[in-house]
C-alpha cells in the first residue's frame, strides 16, 4: 500500500493468542489481497465497530524497533511522504511489503550431520553390521560434524547414504542457521596510529565530554562539525569516538557516502573493531544484508557501517552517529520519501541521546552556520596543503594548458600518480549538424545525446533516460556529412592523453567503468598498484581515496558545474576542487594542483585555490542571507509530471494557487526539461517555519491527488531539495 491516496493506518481485531506490539510485522487480509503490515499502535478500542474488523492473518518472528516505528513515521511526516512509505524505511531487508510476504529471505539453513552414542559404539562394535561406505562416513563424523554437503563432497558419497545412517540413528541430523558473510576488500593506506595529534586529542575529548554530558532520558543530544582539511585524521578521531561509546554500552551507526567510492572506512572499521561491524549496502546480496540487518537486531554486531539508510539501523541505543563527509550529495534520496539522512540522524540522535559527528574538509553551509565547531586545520604528518594555481583558459583554445601538459609530462617522467577531474562523461556532450544546425536528441527527452564511441561502434546516449542509437556518419535531417562535437568527455580525454603520455598507463573512473559489479574497487586497485599513473574521470575520482604517491591533480572546465541555475552551484564548485586538492601531494613527495577554468575570478575557485574554507564560507552564507536561501529559510518544491503539457501545468497552476493563500513565497510555475517522455513544471516554496512549508505542502499535495482532473499527473514533493 504505498500510492498516495492510501493513507492508513488501518484498524484490525487481535485474537488472545496473538503477541502483538509496535514494531511488530503483521501479515493481514487487505480487501482480497494478503499484505504485510507494520504495528504503529495498539489499543483498546476502534471507531469502527468490532464486528466489521477482521484478524491479522498471523504476525512474522522479527519485528522492527519501537522507535524505529516512531522514525520512519517521523520521516513520513517531515517529508510529506506516506506512513507505509516510512516505515518501509525500517524494515527488515528482502521483506517485500505488499506481496504478501512471499519471496521473503530468510536465514540459509545448512543440514549438519554429527555421530550419536549409537554410532561410537557401532564403529567400536564388531556386532553392528555396517558397509564400507557407511564406516567410512561415521569416521570422517568422529573425527568432527559437519554439513552434509561437504561430508558427501568430501567422501564423495550421496546424501541417502547420510540418511539411512540418520534412520537407524547413528547420527543426528540438525538444521543449523549459517551467516553470509559480505566479503572485504582492503583499499589504500592502513597506517598504524600510535598516537593522536593534539588537535585530534582536543576534538575526541569535545566528543566524549558532549557524549557524557548528554542524558538519554532526557532527549537531549548534541551535533558537533569535524571541519578537518583533507588528511587530519579524522577517521582515526571517528574509530576512536566508536570506542568511547562502545565503552559505555551504546551502539554506533557510521554513515559514509557510497561504500563501492569510500571502501577505506569500512575497512578501517572493520579492521579496529572485527566482528561486531556490520555493513548495510543495497551492493549485498539479499541474503548477507538480511543477515547482516539480524546481527545488528539482535545486538551481537554493535557498529554499523553504510550508506544513508544505514541512519535505519536497528540498533539499539545509538550513542555515536558519525556522518563521514557530511557534504557529499548522495545523503539525499533521490525518490520519495526524499529525506536527507543528515536530518534525519539528527532525529535519530535526538530520539537516542546520541552525540552527532559531522565531519568534512569541505562543509555545507548549514552545517557551518548551525553545528559547534571542531577543528582539524592541518594534515597529521605536518605536510603543506597542494599548491593550488588557477589556470586561465578564456585565451587558450586547446584542451589542455600547458602549464598542464608540462606538469603530467613532469608526473611521466618522474614515474609519479596524478589524479585528473573532468565531470562529463562520453566523447562529446552533443552533434551538431554543420549546415542545417539541427543538434541530435533524445526522443523522450528535451536533451542532447551525448556521443560514446567505446568498442568501436559509435552510439549517442541520452544520460537521463538511458535511450540510445547509432550515431552514424551523417547528419538525419540533412544528409551532410559534416558533423560537429562539442563538449569535451572523459572518454575523448583519455584517448587524448593517450597520445600525449605514451609511457604513462590510464585509468578512466566514470559511471560508464565502473558499472560492473567492483567495477570501481577494480580501477582504484589497479591505479593503487601501479608503479606510475593517471586517474581521469568524473567527480567519482574527487572522493576520500588515500593515495600517498599521488603528486599531481588537475582539475579540467573547473566552472562547468558554476553554469547550472541552482544556489548550491557555487557550494558544490568550491567541494569539487578542494576534495580533488586533497587527493594530491598525500605522500613524502608533496603535490600540487591546477585548475583549469573560464572564470578565474569566481569566489569558490579562488577560496579553493587558496584552501580557505573558513572564507568562502562566511561569504556564501552572506549571499544566502540577502538572498533568503537555506539555512535563512526552508524550500519545497512539487514538480508536476504528464505526458501532457497543458495538463502538467495546469496541475502546477493549481499547487501554486493553493501555496499562494499562505505567508509563503511561492516561486513559478516554470517548466524543466521533458524527461522520460513526460513534460513537468514545478513549483517551489520559500517560508521561515519549516513545519508551516510542509504542512501546506501536504495540503496542496493531498488536494491535487483527490482532485479527479489530475488522476493522469503525477507529483513528486521535495522538503529540502538538493
Ligand atoms: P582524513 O579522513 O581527515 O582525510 P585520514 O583519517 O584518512 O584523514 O588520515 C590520513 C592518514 O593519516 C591515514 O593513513 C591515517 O592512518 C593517518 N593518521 C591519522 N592519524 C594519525 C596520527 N595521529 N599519527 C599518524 N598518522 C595518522
Ligand atoms: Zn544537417
Ligand atoms: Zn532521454
Amino acid at each position: 500500500m504505498t500510492t498516495r491516496a492510501l493513507k492508513g493506518p488501518f484498524d484490525y481485531r487481535l485474537p488472545e493468542s496473538m503477541n502483538v506490539e509496535v514494531g511488530s510485522i503483521l501479515v493481514v487480509p487487505f480487501g482480497r489481497q494478503r499484505l504485510l503490515g507494520v504495528v504503529v499502535g495498539t489499543a483498546e478500542k476502534s471507531a469502527i465497530s468490532p464486528d466489521r474488523l477482521v484478524e491479522p492473518v498471523k504476525a512474522l518472528e522479527a519485528g522492527v524497533r519501537p522507535e524505529l516505528v516512531e522514525l520512519g513515521l517521523a520521516v513520513a511526516r517531515e517529508y510529506a511522504s506516506t506512513p507505509a512509505r516510512g516505515l518501509q524505511l525500517v524494515l527488515p531487508p528482502g521483506i517485500g511489503l505488499g506481496k504478501g510476504g512471499r519471496g521473503r529471505i530468510k536465514e540459509r539453513m545448512l543440514l549438519t550431520a554429527r555421530l550419536n552414542e549409537a554410532g561410537e559404539r557401532a564403529l567400536d562394535d564388531q556386532g553392528i553390521r555396517l558397509g564400507a561406505r557407511q564406516r567410512q562416513i561415521l569416521e570422517a563424523l568422529r573425527e568432527n560434524h559437519r554439513s552434509v554437503a561437504e561430508l558427501c563432497r568430501d567422501l564423495d558419497v550421496d546424501h541417502s547414504s547420510v540418511r539411512r545412517l540418520a534412520e537407524r540413528d547413528l547420527v543426528a541430523l540438525k538444521s543449523e542457521a549459517v551467516r553470509r558473510r559480505p566479503s572485504i576488500h582492503r583499499v589504500g593506506a592502513l597506517g598504524r596510529v600510535e598516537s593522536l595529534t593534539a588537535e585530534q586529542k582536543q576534538a575526541l575529548e569535545s566528543i566524549i565530554a558532549a557524549m557524557d554530558g548528554v542524558q538519554p532520558e532526557r532527549g537531549e543530544h548534541s551535533s558537533l562539525l569535524l571541519d578537518g582539511v583533507t588528511g587530519s585524521g579524522k577517521t582515526e578521531v571517528y574509530l576512536r569516538a566508536a570506542k568511547a561509546a562502545l565503552d559505555r554500552g551504546r551502539s554506533v551507526i557510521v554513515l559514509v557516502p557510497e561504500i563501492a567510492l569510500t571502501p577505506q572506512t569500512v575497512y578501517r572499521f572493520q579492521e579496529r573493531f572485527g566482528d561486531c561491524v556490520a555493513v548495510l549496502h543495497s551492493k549485498l546480496g539479499q541474503g548477507e544484508r538480511y543477515d547482516e540487518w539480524q546481527r545488528l537486531r539482535r545486538g551481537e554486531a554493535t557498529i554499523c557501517v553504510g550508506p544513508r539508510s544505514a541512519i535505519f539501523a536497528p540498533v539499539a541505543s545509538p550513542g555515536l552517529i558519525v556522518l563521514d563527509e557530511e557534504h557529499d550529495s548522495s545523503y539525499k534520496q533521490e525518490s520519495d520519501p526524499r529525506y536527507d539522512a543528515r536530518r534525519v540522524a539528527e532525529m535519530r540522535a535526538a530520539q537516542s541521546g546520541a552525540v552527532l559527528v559531522a565531519g568534512s574538509a569541505t562543509p555545507r553551509p548549514e552545517s557551518w552556520h548551525r553545528l559547534e565547531k571542531l577543528r582539524l586545520p592541518t594534515r597529521v604528518d605536518g605536510r603543506q596543503l597542494p599548491s593550488v594555481e588557477v589556470l586561465d583558459m578564456r585565451e587558450s583554445p586547446a584542451i589542455l594548458h600547458s602549464e598542464t601538459r608540462r606538469a603530467l609530462s613532469e608526473v611521466c617522467s618522474n614515474k609519479e600518480k596524478a589524479v585528473l577531474l573532468l565531470n562529463r562523461r562520453g566523447w562529446s556532450s552533443f552533434l551538431v549538424c554543420r549546415s542545417c544546425g539541427v543538434v541530435r536528441r533524445c526522443r523522450n527527452c528535451d536533451v542532447s545525446l551525448t556521443l560514446h564511441r567505446g568498442n568501436g561502434a559509435d552510439r549517442i546516449i541520452c544520460h537521463h533516460c538511458g535511450y540510445s542509437e547509432e550515431a552514424g556518419r551523417t547528419c538525419p535531417g540533412c544528409g551532410s556529412a559534416s558533423v560537429a562535437r562539442f563538449g569535451l568527455g572523459t572518454e575523448r580525454l583519455e584517448a587524448e592523453l593517450a597520445a600525449i603520455l605514451d609511457r604513462l598507463p590510464i585509468f578512466r573512473l566514470d559511471a560508464d567503468t565502473a558499472s560492473s559489479k567492483d567495477g570501481v574497487g577494480r580501477v582504484l586497485r589497479k591505479f593503487d598498484q601501479a608503479e606510475s599513473a593517471l586517474l581521469l574521470g568524473t567527480q567519482m575520482v574527487a572522493k576520500g581515496h588515500d593515495f600517498p604517491d599521488v603528486t599531481l591533480g588537475v582539475v579540467l572546465d573547473a566552472d562547468s558545474s558554476l553554469m547550472f541555475p541552482d544556489f548550491r552551484s557555487e557550494e558544490r564548485t568550491f567541494a569539487l576542487i578542494s576534495q580533488l586538492a586533497g587527493r594530491s601531494g598525500r605522500g613524502p613527495a608533496g603535490g600540487k594542483v591546477l585548475v583549469q577554468t573560464m572564470a578565474p575570478g569566481a569566489e569558490c575557485i579562488r577560496c579553493a585555490a587558496e584552501h580557505d574554507s573558513a572564507k568562502f564560507l562566511e561569504a556564501e552564507l552572506k549571499r544566502r542571507r540577502e538572498l533568503g536561501y537555506p539555512p535563512f529559510s526552508e524550500l519545497a518544491r512539487v514538480v508536476c509530471h504528464a505526458e501532457s503539457e497543458t495538463l502538467a501545468q495546469d496541475a502546477a497552476r493549481t499547487v501554486a494557487g493553493d501555496l499562494s493563500t499562505g505567508s509563503l513565497d511561492v516561486l513559478g510555475p516554470a517548466p524543466l526539461f521533458r524527461l522520460r517522455g513526460r513534460h513537468r513544471w514545478q513549483v517551489m516554496v520559500k517560508g521561515k517555519d519549516r513545519e508551516a512549508v510542509v504542512d501546506a505542502v501536504g495540503a496542496a499535495v493531498g488536494a491535487l491527488s483527490k482532485g479527479r482532473g489530475y488522476r493522469k499527473v503525477s507529483l513528486s514533493v521535495d522538503i529540502d531539495p538538493q
